[in-house]
């Protein structure tokens, strides 16, 4: 009798795995209402002989159930711990989680140093819209409808009368329309113009400048744009101005630099002149004046405009355009 119950709770013990089934286990033999315990509580009941020899056996195995129990909740606490242990565990070796920082956009960059190269000496940023009045974006600057110098720029027609801006010019006549001079601001911006290849993106950015007073001279142009150019690609930077034509400047001119790549012995980039066109200027058209409704003859100005994704290309030797529109990641994060 007594044996069958030593191999019952051997048996059920050994299906134990958790803590709160050893509990379990433990009330149901040794409990308040546990069998061990029921058959000590009815010795009472036997004669004197059998009560010394059951009790007897009864405690003995009442202890070894104890023990066993012990042993049990001891085992199954060490194995909670070492569990918690690996499934807690952090491998200090494995490598990290890779944080990028983020960074500015290259034709951002240079635009942000055009602007902060203009502004030390004193000129204002202006910004107009880039759905432009064909009034603004060419009638005013001196480009009347049938001029041949509208084809010199393939423009994105919104409606007749509606257009994407071709440049940052239109940006000079609004501004011009609300205040008097003296005048001396840039317009960064974005233009467009219907034209892809790996030297042109049909949307660009441009700066315009434009600086207009009494007595405002050529030398004014030439000597700003000099310490511009200067600042952005080196002091020692050759400068020169090649005599041009624009509608709304009289008289125009183009301004190379020294070709950055070859210093000037001829290469691709250069098409072996040694010189880089990087703006374009001149002296404020009078009729541009007119339009603005300013007293004849009483101003002069100079106006100037450059494209910030070809001085990009040539600050950083860059060769194809549409690389600054890719997004490729491994090509910005070199900047
Ligand atoms: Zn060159």
């Amino acid at each position: 009798m007594q044996d069958s119950l030593k191999e019952s709770f051997l048996k059920d013990i050994s299906e134990i795995t958790s803590l709160n089934d050893l509990l379990n286990l433990k009330a149901k033999y040794i409990g308040k209402k546990g069998i061990i315990t029921e058959k000590i509580k009815n010795l009472a009941k036997l004669s004197l002989e059998e009560r010394k020899s059951q009790g007897k056996i009864l405690n003995e195995l009442k202890q070894f159930i104890e023990e066993l129990i012990k042993n049990k909740e001891e085992e199954l606490k060490q194995k909670e711990i070492s569990e918690s242990l690996k499934k807690e565990f952090i491998d200090i070796t494995l490598p990290g989680k890779n944080f990028y920082f983020g960074g500015q956009h290259p034709v951002n960059k240079t635009l942000l140093e055009i602007i902060d190269i203009f502004r030390e000496i004193g000129f204002t940023v202006e910004e107009g819209p880039e759905v432009e009045l064909d009034y603004y974006n060419f009638e005013a600057l001196n480009i009347p409808k049938n001029h041949p110098a509208r084809d010199m720029q393939d423009t994105f027609y919104v409606s007749e009368d509606v257009v994407l801006r071709t440049h940052t010019s239109p940006v000079q006549v609004r501004v011009m329309e609300k205040k008097k001079p003296p005048l001396r601001f840039i317009s960064p911006g974005k233009v467009y113009r219907c034209d892809s290849d790996i030297t042109h993106t049909p949307m660009f950015h441009q700066v315009e400048g434009l600086m207009v007073d009494e007595d405002v001279s050529f030398s004014h142009l030439k000597g700003i744009l000099v310490y511009f150019l200067r600042r952005l690609f080196g002091e020692n930077i050759p400068v020169r101005f090649r005599p041009s034509f624009f509608p709304f400047t009289e008289p125009s001119t183009e301004i190379d630099i020294g070709c950055i790549i070859c210093s000037g012995s001829g290469c691709r980039v250069c098409k072996g002149t040694g010189w880089l066109e990087v703006l374009g200027a001149g002296m404020v058209h009078p009729n541009v004046f007119k339009f603005a409704g300013y007293p004849e003859g009483k101003y002069t100005g100079f106006a100037f405009g450059m494209g910030v994704e070809r001085l990009t290309m040539l600050k950083y030797g860059i060769d194809d355009i549409r690389l600054f529109f890719e997004n490729d990641i491994r090509f910005l994060r070199q900047f």
